[in-house]
């Protein structure tokens, strides 16, 4: 049939489907990964909007900073002005909702040891 052998035409045809089922297959596998890293990229993008302005601990420096944060990672940044390395505590304090707070309820507030300064 068709002048042509069957194994020869079998074999080379087999290859064929292997070969385009393997570019077909890595090509989607880089299309899931674009995908993957964009949506990765959309919510760093996200992450940076969240954060605070943060006081540069330097007594001669002073200069406030809007810092990115990202609570499951240890926060740190180089303030712009003395370029001095700046780490970050994050704390909360708790009241009852019942309990009134009229002034800043971190004035003497320690982040690093969770308590207010005892003065
Ligand atoms: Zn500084």
């Amino acid at each position: 049939m068709l002048g042509l052998a069957f194994w020869p035409v079998f074999v080379i045809v087999s290859l064929l489907q292997i070969f385009i089922d393997y570019f077909f297959t890595s090509w989607k596998k880089q299309k899931a990964r674009i995908e993957l890293e964009k949506i990765e990229n959309e919510r760093l993008k996200e992450y940076s909007k969240q954060g605070i302005d943060c006081l540069c601990p330097d007594e001669n420096c002073g200069t406030v900073t809007f810092v990115p944060i990202q609570l499951n990672l240890e926060n740190r940044y180089d303030c712009p002005k003395c370029k001095k390395g700046v780490k970050i505590y994050i704390g909360c304090k708790t009241f009852l909702e019942t309990t009134p707070v009229d002034e800043n309820p971190f004035k003497d507030f320690n982040f690093v040891e969770g308590k207010d300064y005892d003065n």
